[in-house]
């Protein structure tokens, strides 16, 4: 059975009643939730208030991936944590998955060499529909050619990272933005996907089951088990 970290900054839930209502148990359990109910990984959780921000040496002992959400607490991330987790995946085969606003998070721009930044965003709870480009990708599996999501977060192009290896899937929004949601890469010996939906005041972590599907999908992928 694979192991499965699910990292959280836990900063939004903590300090906002909003999103507490939302994600009473945190983001990183409604992360963990799906990977649990799987039955395919042994699942812990961690946050950025634990000791060593969650990523000591016997939290990351034995992990096939890390799931990692953070959005506004990026810059705390202690350097030499980060780099560790940088070097899991690089030298010993660790999967990486990127959540939602990890796109600027400090392991995936280093495993990326870029900054992560996005074009734009507009929260404004508009719907997002997204295209399977790669349906043949183990990401895809069991996945409708075309879905939504009711309420997101917007991101828009350019989004700055490397070329992927596969683009599996490709969001747009009403008013016309693009934005590359789905995206596989292998850094030396490790595989990330980083996944876009996703925003702390929406029901998408929690109650969208193709999110989640990806999410186990985009978990077996990068622990190679497909
Ligand atoms: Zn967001």
């Amino acid at each position: 059975m694979k192991t499965i970290l699910v990292w959280n900054e836990y900063e939004h839930e903590r300090v906002h009643d909003e999103v507490r209502k939302v994600y009473p148990q945190g983001i990183h359990e409604a992360l963990a939730d799906p990977l649990r109910k799987c039955g395919d990984f042994t699942v812990r959780t961690a946050t950025r208030l634990d000791e060593e921000q969650g990523l000591s040496d016997a939290n990351l002992k034995g992990v096939d991936a890390v799931v990692w959400w953070g959005h506004v607490r990026h810059h705390e991330v202690r350097d030499e944590l980060a780099d560790k987790v940088v070097k899991l995946v690089r030298e010993t085969g660790m999967g990486f998955l990127p959540v939602h606003s990890a796109h600027m998070s400090k392991p995936f721009t280093r495993l990326m060499g870029t900054t992560g930044r996005i074009g734009g965003w507009r929260e404004d709870g508009e719907p997002e529909h997204i295209e399977v480009k790669a349906p043949n990708h183990p990401i895809a599996r069991g996945i409708p050619a075309k879905f939504s999501i009711p309420q997101t977060e917007m991101y828009r192009e350019p989004f700055d990272i490397p070329e992927p290896e596969t683009l599996i899937f490709c969001s747009k929004w009403d008013k016309g933005e693009v934005f590359r949601s789905g995206c596989a890469f292998t850094c030396d010996k490790g595989r990330v996907f980083y996944w876009r939906p996703g925003h702390e005041t929406y029901h998408i972590f929690d109650q969208d089951e193709n999110f989640r599907k990806i999410l186990v999908n985009g978990v077996r992928w990068v622990t190679r088990m497909t």
